[in-house]
C-alpha cells in the first residue's frame, strides 16, 4: 500500500520534470557544442538566441550570410541553426578589424594583432571557433571586405545579419550590398541598434530605418540591440 502511495506521486513528478525540461530548459538553451563564453566577441546570449531562432524559421528558404564574424560568436549561433537544417552560413569578414579594434583604439585586443605586418588578424581565432564548434561543413568563410564579397553575389539569402563596420559608409555599403538578396519572408538582422544617440553610434540604426522606409521590410520586436526585420 505504501508502495502504491509513493508511485502515485512519482508519475506526476516525472511528468513535471519532463515538461520542465522540454518547455523551460529547451526554450532557453541552444545546443552549441562549444562553450560560447570561451569565444571572444560582442554578442549578448539573448541576441544570439534570437538569431538562432530567426534562422531556424527561414532556413528552408535558402542559405544565410553574416557580415562581421570577428572570432565567430554570432557564427556559432547561426551555424548551429544551419547544422540542424542542413543549410549553409556564409561568414563575410576581412578579419582586419573595425575602426574600434585597431591598435590604440577602445576595443583593441593585442592577442588578435599580427605585429609582423602591423595589422589585425582575427581569422585564426575564427577558424578555431568554427572547428571547435563542429561547423566546418556548415560555415563558408569569405575573407574579404563586404563590398568585394558582394560584387558578384547572386545567391538568394534567407537571412542576412549585418554586424560589420560601424562607420556610416560601411553600414550603408552593407545594407545596399546585401539586403537586396533577401528572399520574401526572409530576415534582415542588424546589430548595435541604439535609437538614443547617447547610448551608441547611429549608423546601424540609420540603415535599420532605411530598411523600414524602403517599404520592403516590416520591423519585428528588437532584442536588446538586435534589430530584426522581415522582407515583405
Ligand atoms: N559578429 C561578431 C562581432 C563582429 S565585430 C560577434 O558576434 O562577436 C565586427 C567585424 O566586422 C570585425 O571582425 C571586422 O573585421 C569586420 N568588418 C568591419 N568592416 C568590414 C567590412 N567592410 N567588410 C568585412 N568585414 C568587416
Ligand atoms: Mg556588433
Amino acid at each position: 500500500m505504501a508502495y502504491a502511495d509513493q508511485s502515485a506521486y512519482l508519475l506526476p513528478a516525472l511528468c513535471w520534470c519532463y515538461l520542465y525540461s522540454v518547455f523551460f530548459v529547451g526554450l532557453n538553451s541552444v545546443n552549441l557544442s562549444i562553450d560560447i563564453n570561451t569565444v571572444k566577441g560582442f554578442l549578448d546570449p539573448e541576441e544570439g538566441r534570437a538569431l538562432y531562432d530567426a534562422a531556424n524559421q527561414v532556413l528552408a528558404l535558402g542559405p544565410c550570410l553574416e557580415v562581421g564574424s570577428y572570432c565567430g560568436k554570432s557564427t556559432v549561433y547561426l551555424g548551429a541553426a544551419c547544422l540542424e537544417s542542413g543549410s549553409t552560413l556564409f561568414a563575410v569578414d576581412h578579419h582586419r578589424g573595425s575602426e574600434e579594434h585597431q591598435l590604440g583604439e577602445e576595443y583593441h585586443d593585442p592577442d588578435l594583432y599580427d605585429a609582423s605586418i602591423g595589422r589585425m588578424d582575427s581569422f585564426k581565432a575564427f577558424r578555431k571557433t568554427v572547428q571547435e564548434a563542429g561547423l566546418e561543413d556548415v560555415v563558408v568563410p569569405v575573407v574579404a571586405s563586404s563590398r568585394v564579397a558582394a560584387r558578384h553575389w547572386a545567391t538568394p539569402l534567407s537571412l542576412v545579419f549585418i554586424d560589420g563596420g560601424h562607420s556610416r559608409d560601411a553600414a550603408l555599403t552593407d545594407y545596399r550590398s546585401w539586403s537586396r538578396h533577401i528572399v520574401p519572408g526572409g530576415y534582415l538582422a542588424i546589430h548595435d541598434i541604439f535609437p538614443d544617440p547617447e547610448a551608441g553610434g547611429q549608423a546601424p540604426y540609420e540603415i535599420y530605418q532605411l530598411a523600414i522606409a524602403s517599404g520592403a521590410f516590416r520591423a519585428l520586436p528588437t532584442i536588446k540591440t538586435l534589430g530584426l526585420l522581415q522582407r515583405l
